[in-house]
């Protein structure tokens, strides 16, 4: 059985998920994958910026048109959030390999923080921390909490075949 990171040559996919899968855009952003999102897009921006990305929807109609536009789009099934990241994962061959690399307030791509950085932040993390990342973008801090335990975890059942 392969390990989730043996997936060296396959290019990442990128998507773009619409106003309606805020919690998807922002947990394959924890898993690192580049995912838009804008709650406010309308479906024609969307479609836009899809040209290059996989359009995740769970609006028929949209997906549709997408289809006819020859965007590469994913209809998304309604139920648990888990079960639509689920299908997802299966769908893309996605892995946790990159979790914890994009910032999931607005897609960044997070550097380690400077100290300079830490200091002039708002957020601070608890003094025996020794990672810290930063979105470069947005500024926001991130490092490995208490709730990152209950983050890997999600994300290994993700990967788990449920049978
Ligand atoms: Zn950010």
């Amino acid at each position: 059985m392969p390990k989730a990171n043996e997936t060296r040559g396959v290019a990442r996919p990128s998507f773009v998920a619409d106003g309606m899968l805020g919690d998807v855009a922002r947990w394959l952003r924890i898993m690192g994958y580049d995912t838009l999102y804008f709650g406010d897009m309308d479906d024609g921006r969307i479609l836009e910026s899809s040209a290059e990305r996989v359009l995740l929807t769970s609006d028929e109609q949209l997906y549709r048109r997408a289809l006819k536009l020859g965007i590469d789009a994913f209809l998304v099934p309604g139920g648990a959030l888990s079960e639509k990241l689920r299908t997802i994962v299966r769908r893309y061959g996605l892995s946790s390999a990159s979790s914890g690399s994009r910032c999931t307030s607005c897609n960044g791509v997070l550097v380690p923080a400077s100290r300079e950085r830490i200091k002039s932040s708002k957020e601070a993390p608890p003094p025996l921390v020794e990672e810290v990342w930063a979105c470069p973008d947005c500024g926001k801090l991130y490092w490995k909490g208490s709730h990152w335990k209950g983050i890997g975890k999600a994300l290994q059942e993700l990967a788990e075949p449920s049978t």
